[in-house]
């Protein structure tokens, strides 16, 4: 399992497998093609038929074309075996002969993996890699899941997750102030300034709740634009955890050493579901990004309230377990319908699963380790549709 700082990465959105990957990929063959007189990108799969809502090709062209004209070609019917976010570099010599070529794969949260490149054991610095053996190891030492990460990873985590913190905290910010119309065929007006202003209007639990959609949408929006986040597990799932946390340190005075703990709690359930399943929306649904994010979510503020590892796993078990079987159905291809709205459900059911766990005494029956399972069997039994094609649901309408 690899470091958390794999779940967080500050970027630019809207997506972090259609955009940040890609970006990231291009970057790479550059590096490795520095002599291309051109360049031809043909995407596969989900990258082609929403890379251009995702704006796919805008990140690649960025990248390559200050070296040389830049070719894309769209084959959205054709998927690759390894994963449906399949993208193919040719470098072309001056007559526009390919000289040479890599295939990349997005496979979510801006992670990319080249074909024929073993995967580096040195990345994978977590020895316990399931919810069940890490909650164990935190029974046999007193110990919770913050201390378990900051055990595992590199000595700079404490910084780097204060500065995760600082970024979530300013695309909240920044999404409470920007006004106006999200870029897109869709014409969508931002709705977190009003949010904000009207949930002030309102005393107790509706002004909290206001709150937090505020929050939410403000993270979501800022991605829509294509504004600096960070990555929890994905961009279109970006809002969630930064809204829940957000509130809470707002409401109860938390200071930033107790929420860059939570973030450590966060980002070792997304690591989890990123060993053991898929936080890709192209490969299980939106249940692997909104889905996810809310587990992560529910987790981090199980902690803040208090919760013993048991119930904190429950709280994260619950999150997703209520997401099962999410499509993932983005209207014309951009991360915004259903995406920015179902970010501020999805905050305020991590919320909900850490109060119905905290009821408890953190004993129940299905365990989070087996809804990544069956998240991961169901996202794979899912037609192709409703995974990041834009081809069903509520894309049709
Ligand atoms: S529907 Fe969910 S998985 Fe699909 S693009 Fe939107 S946030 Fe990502």
């Amino acid at each position: 399992m690899k470091s958390i700082k794999d779940i967080f990465v500050i970027g630019k959105g809207p997506s972090s497998s259609h955009t940040m990957g890609p970006k990231k990929a291009a970057t790479a063959f550059l590096k490795d093609h520095p002599e291309a007189a051109a360049f031809r990108v043909t995407l596969y799969g989900s990258l082609a038929a929403t890379g251009k809502g995702h704006l796919t090709n805008v990140a690649i062209e960025e990248v390559l074309s200050p070296s040389g004209p830049v070719e894309i070609v769209w084959r959205p019917q054709e998927f690759l075996p390894f994963h449906p976010n399949a993208m193919k570099f040719e470098a072309l010599g001056a007559e526009g002969e390919p000289t040479d070529s890599a295939t990349y794969y997005s496979i979510g949260g801006g992670t990319i993996v080249r074909e024929g490149e073993a995967q580096s054991d040195s990345d994978h610095i977590y020895p316990l890699t399931t919810m069940s053996e890490i909650m164990e190891w935190c029974g046999k030492t007193g110990r919770s899941y913050w201390e378990y990460v900051f055990e595992h990873e590199e000595k700079d985590i404490k910084e780097y997750l204060m500065n995760v913190w600082g970024n979530m905290r300013g695309a909240v910010e920044n999404g409470l102030t920007n006004e106006g119309v999200l870029p897109g065929a869709l014409n969508l007006r931002r709705k977190a300034a009003s949010y904000f202003v009207r949930s002030r209007g309102y005393k107790d639990s509706l002004r909290t709740q206001g709150l937090l959609f505020a929050y939410a949408l403000a993270v979501s929006e800022e991605n829509a634009a294509g504004g600096t986040i960070v990555t929890a597990p994905t961009c279109g799932s970006c809002g969630v955890v930064p809204a829940v946390l957000y509130q809470l340190q707002q409401e109860y005075e938390f200071s930033d050493i107790q929420i860059v703990r939570a973030l450590a709690t966060a980002g070792l359930v997304g690591a989890i579901v990123k060993a053991n399943a898929s936080v890709s929306g192209a490969e299980v649904g939106c249940q692997g990004e909104v889905g996810v994010a809310c587990a992560m979510a529910a987790a981090a503020a199980s902690q803040l309230m208090g919760g013993s590892p048991a119930q904190i796993e429950y709280a994260a078990e619950m999150a997703l377990e209520h997401h099962l079987g999410m499509t993932c159905d983005p209207m014309c291809g951009l991360v915004q319908i259903p995406c920015i709205e179902r970010n501020a459900m999805a905050a305020a059911r991590a919320l909900d699963a850490q109060i119905y766990a905290f009821y408890t005494d953190g004993k129940h029956r299905v365990s989070f380790d087996s809804v990544v399972k069956v998240m991961k069997k169901t996202g794979h039994d899912l037609p192709s549709l409703y995974k990041e094609t834009s081809e069903g649901g509520l894309a049709t309408l």
